[in-house]
């Protein structure tokens, strides 16, 4: 077999949310599954609507995801001079012709056939023909340059999302591509560079199956075997509506600064369009080993952000302290604090609790910055039957000598003996007091991970 080349071409222009990025996810890992080689091509040639920022966060998110292609960044516009090689080449075979009909007749044709229930296409009012007698050339004018789409017959190919798919070329007119200007238009650019890059499958968006057709064409025009296509179901938003940023979508990067882990968004975006069996928590490495395209949902997916929280909760578990710590550093110095040693255990004691690093950030800063307690626990739960017990707690933890979980359960233990109240009477005031409030992990672990001074002095405020 040969080897398997891939590419993600977007478009720089608005910024790459998640139903964009899985269609670099899934080029990226089936390149990966059969050792072959992912692209990236930057396809700019709308320079009205491009954007060096949506192109930063193109490369921002394929980094923070760890989609580093093999080949590339590419951008077109740096390649015109070999789409105008290529548009020469067809010119001289006379595949393509100049078309000089103006705006105005062409909006009056688009109207007509409207009026007639037609669907509007070009005419071929300019397209060579034997004996034919073309219209005299308009002076002043620089014609297009269309196409020659052939007039028979059926472009057909098997996509291995949709199926075989075939159109009627009499559906097809003769697409422009070359504007007066010369510069090549966005279908022909797609077929040279997939052709310059050897691509062998395209994985793309389904919102490009109505330019297959056309592409297909012009590769058959080159004397060139068009790639394996595979066209994905769109993503949709919550509401059910295609994802974009018009409605909300958020941009790639917007997850990273929300605290999620790569591998947890690669998870979710995996399964989102692609199954293997039931897997639904799987790692990086599993996903690359196991990805092929025979396994592509055929209907539209639908984004679910409690989904993807619980997805991401699942990665942050299974990471080990000391990594949990190194990855929750960055969310940490947002919070200004700047931790020490018992970070690890501190991310140990309340993974299981965040769902992502900045929940979990938010949690390890209160015992590195004071906390305000909640106002109405601290009626609830401080009160005159729990203070002398707190102040007892206090006093005792004050001069524990060991500072372990071990030494302060037994005075929390001795304690409880001595005041006669229920472990809760006791241990919701001191949580409150600690770490704002009466939800937490068991408390001789929360108390151990203070250092002795700061847990006397919080109890102090009772
Ligand atoms: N540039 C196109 C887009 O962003 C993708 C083209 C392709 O994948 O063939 O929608």
């Amino acid at each position: 077999m040969s080897l398997v080349r891939t590419r993600f071409a977007p478009s720089p222009t608005g910024f790459i949310h998640l139903g964009n990025i899985r269609s670099a996810l899934y080029p990226w890992a089936f390149a990966k599954a059969n050792q072959g080689v992912f692209i990236l091509r930057i396809e700019d040639t709308d320079q009205d609507r491009s954007t060096q920022e949506a192109v930063d966060v193109i490369l921002q998110g394929m980094k923070w995801l760890g989609m580093r292609p093999d080949e590339g960044p590419f951008y077109q516009m740096q390649r015109i001079k070999r789409y105008q090689e290529v548009l020469e080449l067809l010119r001289s075979q006379g595949a393509v012709y100049p078309c000089y009909m103006s705006i105005q007749e062409l909006d009056a044709l688009r109207d007509q056939q409207i009026e007639n229930k037609e669907k509007p296409k070009y005419d071929g009012t300019w397209r060579p023909q034997e004996g034919k007698t073309l219209p005299p050339i308009p002076p002043g004018v620089q014609p297009v340059l269309r196409f020659k789409n052939p007039t028979d017959g059926v472009v057909s190919w098997m996509d291995k999302v949709k199926g075989l798919i075939e159109i009627s070329n009499e559906e097809l007119d003769d697409l422009v591509i070359a504007r007066p200007d010369g510069t090549p238009t966005y279908n022909f650019c797609v077929v040279v560079d997939d052709i310059d890059m050897e691509i062998t499958h395209v994985i793309r968006g389904d919102d490009h199956v109505n330019n297959t057709p056309r592409q297909i064409n012009i590769f058959k025009a080159l004397g060139r075997q068009h790639p394996i296509y595979a066209h994905l179901p769109t993503v949709l938003n919550e509401q059910g509506e295609k994802l974009s940023k018009r409605n909300g979508a958020k941009a790639v990067t917007a997850y990273e600064a929300q605290g999620y882990l790569p591998e947890a968004m690669i998870n979710y975006l995996a399964r989102l369009g692609w199954s293997h069996g039931d897997d639904e928590i799987f790692s990086v490495e599993q996903f690359l080993s196991w990805f092929d395209l025979d396994h592509l949902g055929k209907s539209a997916a639908q984004f679910d952000e409690v989904k993807l929280k619980w997805v991401n909760a699942q990665h942050l578990k299974a990471l080990s302290k000391e990594e949990l710590s190194s990855r929750v550093k960055p969310f940490l110095s947002e919070l200004g604090v700047e931790p020490d040693p018992r970070l690890p255990d501190i991310c140990g004691l309340l993974k299981d609790r965040c769902d992502t690093l900045v929940a979990l950030a938010q949690w390890v800063s209160v015992f590195y910055k004071p906390v305000e307690p909640n106002p109405e626990e601290l009626i609830k739960h401080v009160t005159e039957s729990s203070k002398p017990a707190i102040s007892m707690l206090k006093d005792q933890l004050e001069v524990a000598q060991n500072w372990d979980v071990p030494t302060i359960a037994l005075i929390i233990k001795d304690v409880l003996t001595q005041t006669n109240l229920k472990m809760p009477q006791l241990a919701m005031p001191v949580r409150v007091l600690l770490v704002g409030t009466s939800q937490t992990p068991s408390l001789d672990a929360v108390i151990s991970l203070f250092t002795q001074k700061e847990a006397v002095q919080r109890l102090s405020k009772a």
